[in-house]
């Protein structure tokens, strides 16, 4: 098949949401319908309950060996569908950023009975800055929820979109009788005992039909009438361009658990989402259907098994064919890199593959060449933009406990930020190294790491610091700059990338320095214009 083909049958998105809102469980009837997995069970869940750092050792120590959720690819009518996993513990929220810059557009699941929840608000801003096309998929309808039309209401106010529901259902919890599928208009009814199977719908073609009334009964008919007149009244009609644009985001609603109104999302899904997007590099706009090859790192994936140290970098294919054996230019290091041995993946396995194409992720064996934001290509010298650091909420020293091991705490530590679990800052006054991090749990994380996977201790010690900012001066000589400096000199340090940081100790500070120093542009994210 040609490139152009290739291209046009594929998918690539990522499924977000709150912890506990049917992620997992969507995901999971997503692959069964695709005939990827034969039975419910087959996904293993990233969630981390209570924030133990146990089970998260746990999980990674699973996923670390099997890479079980990280891409998960499966084949319907024709298309090629790659789900990107994003996790939703708030403290891998930086994670979830960094995986949202590979997918094409996004599922979002909220809980009919919870509604809109902070980490979902939080995501889908991240999703609209970038305009990523966005459907919504309302989970969890056999149970007593919010009535549909409030739900639409918070999710318009909460979340900032423009929705128009392209499912509505009929009744809801006990009552909940089935969905009326308004983009293909027709009603796929709710039955208990045929809950797990996967049922034709009955198509109503006029929803006047005493076939309605018939079905669900007349007063369940009589309301869906009323409801569906004022869906039509108060929504757009749905509209392709604008749902790609990011301007418009159809609304599904549904039962992820029982398998019910998940094949009308999935159908339209395939209809609707967009094919691979072009992306913007250092130099130019690169599109997908370039001949030459061009990708970048995503995320990283430490191997805990202590018998097969490497990693595995995930490569987003932005521009071309990836090929085995062919050398690429790592354009960071300047360096031509070959691989043998690429993954692609499969439902939850992942095999070796030859040739992938544009939207697909390839898993690339690494012995410590990567980090995340880095740029392959056949050559071009320019790198992808778009994988920035945001400021960490969390902030401590770290010190070495074990001064025989201070090459390996080194190793370590550097190794373990390429892969992204935290962010390190050398104050510029002493040297002395500082970890951020987003959540309190990955403190320990980095801790049992580096004893397990390095041979090294480390300790903490606590520092007061409100936010990272990145230093943006207008005039890098001018004096106001230099007094910044001078004054701050205490607070100054230098991320990986070797750019200044200023770490604010309060709020306050951090406003009062803003107003004496206007010409200094303080960021809370590495990336800026
Ligand atoms: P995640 O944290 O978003 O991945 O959520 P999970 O998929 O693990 O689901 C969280 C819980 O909600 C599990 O106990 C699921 O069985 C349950 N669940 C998921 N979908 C539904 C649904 O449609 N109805 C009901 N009643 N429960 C559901």
């Amino acid at each position: 098949m040609s490139l152009l083909t290739e291209i046009d049958r594929r998918k690539t998105f990522g499924i977000i949401s709150h912890p506990d809102a049917g992620k997992t469980t969507l995901t999971e009837k997503l692959l069964l319908f695709g005939g990827a997995i034969q039975e419910a069970g087959a996904v293993k869940s990233n969630k981390i309950k209570k924030g133990a750092t146990s089970d998260f050792m746990e999980i990674e120590r699973q996923r670390g060996i099997s890479v079980a959720t990280s891409v998960l690819a499966f084949e319907y009518q024709g298309i090629k569908i790659n789900i990107l996993d994003t996790p939703g513990h708030k403290d891998f929220a930086e994670d979830t950023f960094r995986t949202l810059t590979a997918v094409d557009s996004v599922i979002v699941v909220i809980d009919v009975a919870k509604g809109v929840e902070e980490q979902t608000e939080k995501l889908v801003e991240v999703c609209r800055m970038r305009n990523i096309p966005i459907i919504v998929f309302v989970n969890k309808l056999d149970r007593e929820g919010k009535d549909a039309f409030d739900l639409l209401d918070e999710i318009e106010q909460k979340l900032h979109l423009r929705v128009t529901p392209l499912s509505f259902p009929i009744g809801m919890g006990y009552d909940f009788k089935g969905i009326y599928n308004i983009w293909e208009k027709n009603v796929n009814l709710f039955e208990g005992s045929k809950r797990q199977e996967i049922e034709d719908s009955i198509h109503i073609e006029n929803l006047e039909s005493e076939e309605l009334d018939q079905l669900v009964g007349s007063d369940a008919a009589d309301q869906l009438r009323e409801e569906l007149e004022l869906v039509y009244e108060v929504y757009p009609n749905f509209d392709r361009e604008a749902y790609l644009e990011g301007a418009l985001q159809p609304v599904f609603f549904g039962s992820a658990l029982n398998n019910f109104g998940v094949r009308e999302l999935l159908d339209c899904f395939v209809e609707i989402a967009p094919k691979p997007r072009p992306k913007e590099s250092s130099t130019r706009l690169v599109k997908p259907e370039e001949e030459d090859f061009s990708g970048f790192v995503f995320k990283i994936h430490a191997n805990m098994d202590p018998k097969h140290r490497d990693r595995l970098a995930f490569v987003k294919i932005v521009s071309g064919t990836f090929e085995r054996n062919t050398p690429y230019l790592h354009v960071r290091n300047q360096k031509k890199l070959k691989f043998s041995s690429p993954n692609a993946f499969f439902a939850e396995k992942k095999q070796i593959v030859d040739v992938s194409y544009p939207g697909d992720i390839v898993g690339l064996h690494d012995t410590g060449n990567f980090k995340i934001g880095d740029t392959l290509t056949e050559g071009e010298q320019m790198e992808f933009k778009g994988i920035p650091s945001f400021s960490p909420e969390h902030f401590k020293y770290i010190n070495n406990a074990d001064p025989m091991k201070s090459k390996q705490l080194e190793k370590g530590i550097d190794q373990l930020m390429d892969e992204g679990v935290a962010q390190l800052f050398r104050l510029e006054l002493n040297g002395r190294k500082v970890i951020g991090t987003v959540g309190a749990l990955q403190f320990e994380v980095i801790q049992y790491r580096l004893e397990h996977e390095y041979g090294a201790k480390c300790s903490y010690e606590q520092l007061n610091v409100h936010k990272a900012c990145w230093v943006d001066p207008e005039d890098a000589n001018s004096e106001e700059f230099k007094e910044f400096k001078r004054v701050k000199s205490k607070f100054l340090a230098k991320d990986k990338q070797g750019q200044l940081v200023y770490l604010a100790d309060s709020a306050f500070t951090l406003q009062m320095t803003q107003q004496k120093y206007p010409s200094v542009k303080l960021h809370f994210v590495s990336e800026f214009d």
